[in-house]
């Protein structure tokens, strides 16, 4: 299997290559087709299974393909750490370096402004930790939301066991309603099922 015949545009299946990707991952073979007919995903996966170019490239695949390009924000990605956060910004960023793709990481410890500034350039991706991003959403004037196409919730079940769902409903609430959802978890417990009914649309489910 090649990452061509899962149906990628070529500028991904060279960065992939770029980026020393010989062969799709399991969990890259299941979820990459199933994303570009535009289903919502559920994802059960661990780190270091390669899940995180899983749901990046279909992003990126449908940022590349939509004509016009599309304006402001086109993903938003949560994810429970600052490490993990600035992982997922990093891989997006590697794999859309040819496409001038803009993606920025947003997580505590960082000052408020600066980030604001950084949202201010209208960047395609937003990697976010659920605190901070919801700290923007009420505090940083002309920021919004409303223009995304995708939420990604990576490690789903360590968001809830760090207590963020008020935030993660909160981001939810300012979505567009007609949008893709990507949920990915380790493990599949009760509250990921209810945040699975809270934030995706009849989901494909893989499992690796
Ligand atoms: P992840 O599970 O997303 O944290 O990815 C784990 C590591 O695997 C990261 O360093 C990725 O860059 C790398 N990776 C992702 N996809 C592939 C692939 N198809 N072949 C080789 N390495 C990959």
């Amino acid at each position: 299997v090649t990452f061509e015949s899962l149906g990628l545009v070529e500028e991904l299946c060279s960065a992939c290559k770029r980026m020393g990707y010989k062969a799709p991952t399991s969990i890259q073979r299941e979820t990459i087709p199933l994303a570009l007919t535009g289903k919502d995903i559920i994802g059960l996966a661990q780190t270091g299974s390669g899940k995180t170019a899983a749901f990046a490239l279909p992003v990126l695949n449908d940022l590349i393909t939509t004509k016009p390009t599309p304006k402001g924000t086109f993903a938003v990605v949560i994810a429970p750490t600052r490490e993990l956060v600035f992982q997922i910004h990093e891989q997006f960023a590697a794999l859309g370096s040819e496409i001038g793709l803009r993606s920025v990481a947003i997580a505590g410890g960082i000052d408020m402004v600066s980030q604001a500034v950084a949202l201010a350039k209208r960047p395609h991706v937003i990697v976010a930790s659920p605190g901070r991003l919801v700290d923007h959403l009420e505090h940083t004037k002309g920021f919004s939301l409303r223009s995304a196409r995708y939420l990604i919730l990576d490690e789903a079940d360590r968001l809830l066991n760090m207590d963020f769902e008020k935030e993660i409903n909160k981001v939810i609430s300012v979505l567009p309603r007609d949008r893709r959802s990507y949920l990915f978890s380790a493990t599949m417990t009760s509250k990921v099922r209810k945040l699975q009914r809270a934030s995706l649309a009849d989901p494909a489910k893989v499992e690796v």
